[in-house]
């Protein structure tokens, strides 16, 4: 099966505004200029260079459920509501990926370290066992450092080995948080300015 690209998209400050820790639906603020850019990646248009499609799946950490701020369950409800508010507007999200665990500031079973845990890339590789992804042509969206995954720590034993010396080209869009020392040629103001970008890469 040919690999294709595949666009990870972090969910807060990204897909949905940032409010803290969301906790219900109700909290949903669908960032609208987020869509053009999903159906950026799932465009086949021809006379583009690329005659693929990207994947388009979410990483995020959770670690709200790790600090007793909200369940599990609660993120899968926000999870589905988010898809389905996309869905309505034509765009569409392969698989939702989230890592519940904090290392230090977690209560029972969710304090613990997770290599699902950006920058650690767990999520980013369960999502090549889901699909047949190509790293190397694939594109990460956040709004913090931590969104860039970091595949150097991976051990050269690890099944993963294959992975340790791939740089996920990534993009961060400029929210409250403080993005200082991360290379200035990968931050955007907006969603829209990105997408410009996207549209002149190609
Ligand atoms: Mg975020």
């Amino acid at each position: 099966m040919k690999k294709k690209a595949c666009l990870f998209l972090d969910r807060d400050g990204v897909i949905i505004k940032d409010v803290g820790y969301i906790k219900s639906v109700e909290q949903i603020e669908l960032y609208d200029d987020i869509i053009p850019i999903i159906k950026w990646a799932k465009s086949k248009e021809k006379g583009r260079e690329r005659d693929q499609d990207y994947y388009v799946v979410v990483v995020s950490n959770q670690a709200g459920v790790a600090k007793g701020y909200c369940s599990e369950e609660d993120v899968l409800l926000i999870n589905s509501k988010i898809d389905e508010m996309l869905k309505a507007k034509g765009a569409y999200i392969d698989k939702w990926y989230y890592c519940p665990f904090h290392p230090t500031e977690g209560v029972g079973q969710y304090k613990r370290e997770s290599e699902w845990r950006k920058p650690k890339p767990g999520m980013f590789l369960q999502a090549c066992k889901d699909f047949a992804i190509d790293l190397n042509k694939s594109i990460m969206i956040g709004d913090k450092k931590s969104d860039i995954p970091e595949f150097s720590e991976l051990s050269e034993f690890s099944e993963f080995s294959e992975f340790a010396d791939v740089t996920l080209r990534s993009f961060l869009i400029q929210q409250n948080y403080s993005l200082e020392g991360v290379d200035k040629n990968i931050i955007f103001a907006n969603h829209q300015l990105l997408l410009q970008y996207l549209n002149s890469m190609e």
